[in-house]
């Protein structure tokens, strides 16, 4: 067996008149991220993980700003497509720790859904996925409730060592 591992980092900045989209989940706050896609800094982060774990660049060379196609896409759409593709025949996604920074919203009751929300998209047990929430302090970015960001680890059992 051989195992890869792969990590992800995004940050996002916070505005008005836009969703706030975490893990898939869509969260009730005044303001949202701001990004060319739905900026849900957490599946980029996660995205960006899997991608490093198999060796395959980063989600911006797979899914480019520039591209009109990706406009206001849905990040779920961005992670299956690199699930589907990049993950080769007999690799398995073993698991995901990840850390989402924000001052504001408070994350606590939503870990649980976006916990089971990113066992979904990855096909995998909700104990195979771990998700934790830290404030930035109040200061820097984060702390003044700017910006959100993001990080991830995954592991990957890859069936040839491609
Ligand atoms: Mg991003």
């Amino acid at each position: 067996m051989v195992f890869r591992v792969g990590i992800g980092h995004d940050t996002h900045r916070l505005a008005p008149g836009r969703q706030l989209w975490l893990g898939g989940v869509c969260i009730p706050y005044s303001m949202g991220l701001v990004g060319h896609s739905d900026a849900d800094v957490l599946l980029h982060a996660v995205t960006d993980a899997i991608l490093g774990a198999l060796g395959k660049g980063d989600i911006g060379e797979w899914f480019p700003d520039t591209d009109p196609a990706n406009k206001d896409i849905d990040s779920r759409v961005l992670l299956r497509a690199v699930l589907d593709q990049a993950l080769g025949d007999g690799d398995r996604l073993m698991n995901l720790d990840c850390i989402v920074f924000a001052e504001a919203p408070k994350l606590g009751p939503y870990k649980a859904a976006i916990r089971q929300s990113l066992a979904d998209l990855l096909r995998l047990p909700v104990t195979r996925i771990n998700v934790k929430a830290k404030t930035g302090e109040k200061v820097g970015p984060i702390g003044r409730g700017e910006a959100l960001s993001a990080e991830a680890v995954v592991l990957v059992e890859v069936a040839e060592d491609h």
